[in-house]
């Protein structure tokens, strides 16, 4: 199973779609983290925006993206971070605090994505670059814990242009079936009639995880949620795939900012630590000679 990612025009040039299959993704990042089909659903939504934003909003392939998403259900903080490893594939890995949470189904039949997430708290979106250390920070409030409104209100308010955002995991006990989403950007020379047949296709649709499960291609996808027959794919290559890159040396930094005091005290009480990486679960062990070296390099 592969990801697809597809850029497309729509409309002679003034909507631009980028559309996702991601479930090859969510699928590994269920595993990864052993989660419930609540979190699935959740994790599922956020790094399949994430992905997208990555091909939207990284300009520089020094330019990376973090997304926290700090609400007041159960499932705590969610964070994303998102890099490219060249223009044409990004790298994600995301955890949340609770991954194992389960919430019994909304009476609708669907996962209760807000119910996880919580319908009050923000979005923290920080998009820093390497090199020149340059960084924007945009903070937006949670509005339904739905994950897709909650990133359209912030798109709303950071972007110049009109945005839609769908986003959808279709998954059981046995795994994510589908999961994908797509943003339609309108362009500054999108006129009221283009607006209206957009609309009014996305109202006639069903929903993109459902579309991928009918066995829909990207291009037949991003056709009806535009209503436009005619739409240019402009890029099809693309791909997404999950990587941590811990090391011990960025655990041992971690533990020098701990401070002196504190590493003493992890030396006098246990004699070494364990430190597990929370977003790929590979456990770091250091022990005490390890220990008294990082306190002569701590404050
Ligand atoms: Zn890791």
């Amino acid at each position: 199973m592969k990801n697809k990612i597809t850029r497309f025009l729509a409309y002679n040039k003034k909507v631009s779609v980028i559309c996702i299959d991601s479930t090859a993704l969510v699928e590994e990042i269920r595993k990864i983290h052993d989660l419930t089909p609540t979190t699935t659903a959740v994790l599922g939504r956020v790094a399949t925006v994430c992905t997208l934003m990555s091909f939207t909003d990284l300009k520089d392939l020094t330019d990376n993206l973090t997304v926290q998403i700090k609400g007041n259900g159960p499932i705590g903080t969610i964070i994303a971070i998102c890099e490219l490893e060249n223009i044409k594939k990004a790298e994600i890995k995301i955890c949340a605090d609770n991954p194992h949470i389960e919430l019994p189904l909304k009476p609708s039949g669907k996962i209760d994505v807000s119910g996880a997430v919580g319908e009050s708290g923000f979005l923290n979106i920080i998009r820093e670059n390497e090199l020149t250390k340059g960084k924007y920070n945009g903070v937006s409030p949670i509005v339904s814990g739905e994950i897709a409104e909650d990133f359209t209100e912030y798109f709303a308010k950071s972007k110049q242009q009109p945005t839609v955002l769908a986003l959808g995991v279709l998954v059981d006990r046995n795994g994510v079936k589908k999961a994908g989403g797509y943003i339609i950007s309108l362009m500054p020379d999108a006129k009221t009639q283009e607006i209206e047949k957009i609309e009014n296709a996305i109202n006639n649709c069903k929903p993109i995880s459902e579309l991928l499960n009918q066995g829909l291609s990207l291009e037949e996808i991003a056709k009806q949620v535009t209503g436009d027959e005619n739409i240019e794919i402009i890029e099809e290559d693309l791909d997404v795939c999950y990587k941590c890159n811990c090391n011990k040396d960025k655990i041992e930094r971690g533990i020098i900012s701990l401070g002196k005091e504190e590493i003493q005290k992890i030396i006098d009480e246990d004699e070494k630590i364990e430190a597990i990486c929370h977003f790929c679960h590979k456990k770091y062990v250091l022990n005490k000679e390890e220990l008294e070296i990082l306190k002569k390099k701590s404050k």
